[in-house]
């Protein structure tokens, strides 16, 4: 019966929550370097072959979310629809994007899913659908270990519900299309705001709401702990473990500053390149195109290339990553040696790391970056040069 069933998923993503770090709008905060949205809706159209998936976005994040699905593969992402505008609450984004859906063909059972919840499994999709089929709305939950206490403004304790009654709700919630449609119409209309789930506006309109089994690991990413949880969740299914090296070399030239992973520091020399000549960005470039085996620096951006005359390493740096991340991979560890006598590393070390990890996409402990002298010996020791070297470590999907 399910096969012939017309699904969609709405995916709510407009929010505009920053709690999770980096100033980015947490939807877009990078996952093992892929944005959380698009972790989701991967996982959302991997895991419902026969849906049609539509997000609800923020206006301001148009192009992030064109980046987010340029990522995602074309067989796939054909079955995204175009994403919607949201409003100021969550209640009136999922108005809108439903009311986007019934514009262009009313699916029988619409999925409302929150874009920060990267992990729903095939079979709470189906059990999902499957419970709105038969009832009409349903909501995925979870039973409570630790007992609940209600209390009072004082904060003492008034009543202990049984907690076998009780349940943790999460999302997919899953409804017939029109019935979870005229319900959100009607409680805009009357003014019925701060209702904070779906089940909660069906519930308003009078359907009953069946709850169904949900998963420990649906979870959603609020703050910068869960994303680290989710990361380390990730990495179990990238099982292939690489490393690569990388080694470059410039000369000191004239100038006042030189560029070192990204960051400008001052110095009484400058390095001589082609681009800025970020010795430290380039090692570290070719080192993650070495773990890919992807070639290296000069054979993605020649230096016979006037399109990279002093142009930022972070650009290429970047662009390794990518390719990385393109591959399904993410970037386990970087680990890099600065050889020089001077500029002294030591006081612009985290700095350079935070520079590096933004560049890159990584949190900051997955970055490392030492330095040593030469003791005046060679060309670093007579400080005509500066030389780096750098390892990275890699996991993709076996
Ligand atoms: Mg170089």
């Amino acid at each position: 019966m399910s096969e012939t069933i017309d699904l969609a998923i709405l995916v709510v993503a407009a929010g505009r929550g920053t709690r999770a770090g980096q100033g980015l709008p947490k939807q877009y905060r990078p996952l093992a370097g892929k944005p959380l949205l698009g972790h989701t809706l991967l996982t959302l159209l991997q895991a419902a072959p026969e849906a049609r998936v539509l997000a609800v976005i923020h206006p301001d994040d148009i192009e992030f979310y064109k980046q987010t699905v340029a990522d995602l593969p074309r067989d796939l992402a054909k079955r995204l629809l175009p994403p919607t505008f949201g409003g100021e609450t969550r209640q009136i984004s999922v108005l809108k994007g439903l009311e986007a859906l019934a514009q262009q063909a009313a699916p029988q059972i619409v999925l409302i899913h929150d874009g920060a919840r990267p992990f729903p499994s095939r079979g709470l999709i189906d059990r999902a659908r499957d419970t709105a089929i038969a009832h009409g709305a349903a909501v995925p939950g979870l039973g409570l270990t630790d007992t609940v206490k209600q209390i009072d403004a004082d904060g003492r304790i008034i009543a202990t519900p049984p907690r076998d009654r009780l349940r943790t709700v999460q999302t997919p919630q899953a409804f017939q299309f029109d019935l979870i449609l005229s319900a959100h119409r009607k409680a805009a209309a009357a003014g019925q705001e701060g209702l904070t789930d779906d089940a909660a506006i069906a519930e308003w309109a009078g359907h009953p709401v069946y709850v169904f089994e949900g998963e420990q690991e649906n979870m959603k990413i609020t703050t910068a702990d869960d994303i680290a949880l989710a990361e380390a969740k990730l990495a179990r299914t990238l099982d292939d473990v690489r490393m690569g090296q990388g080694y470059d070399v410039h000369a000191f030239g004239p100038g006042d500053h030189v560029w070192l992973g990204g960051l400008k520091i001052p110095h009484d020399h400058g390095l001589v390149g082609h681009s800025d000549a970020d010795v430290l960005s380039h090692a570290i470039t070719d080192a993650i195109f070495g773990a890919i085996g992807d070639g290296d620096i000069g054979s993605h951006f020649p230096p016979a290339d006037p399109q990279w005359r002093g142009a930022a390493s972070s650009i290429f740096l970047a662009a390794a990553v990518e390719h990385l991340r393109k591959r399904g991979g993410m970037l386990a560890h970087v680990d890099a040696t600065l050889v020089c006598e001077r500029p002294k590393i030591g006081p612009h070390r985290d700095a350079i790391r935070k520079s590096l990890a933004e560049i890159m996409g990584v949190s900051l402990d997955r970055v490392a970056v030492k330095a040593t002298t030469s003791e005046r010996l060679g060309f670093t020791g007579r400080e005509e040069g500066m030389a780096a070297l750098a390892i990275a470590t890699v996991r993709l999907p076996l």
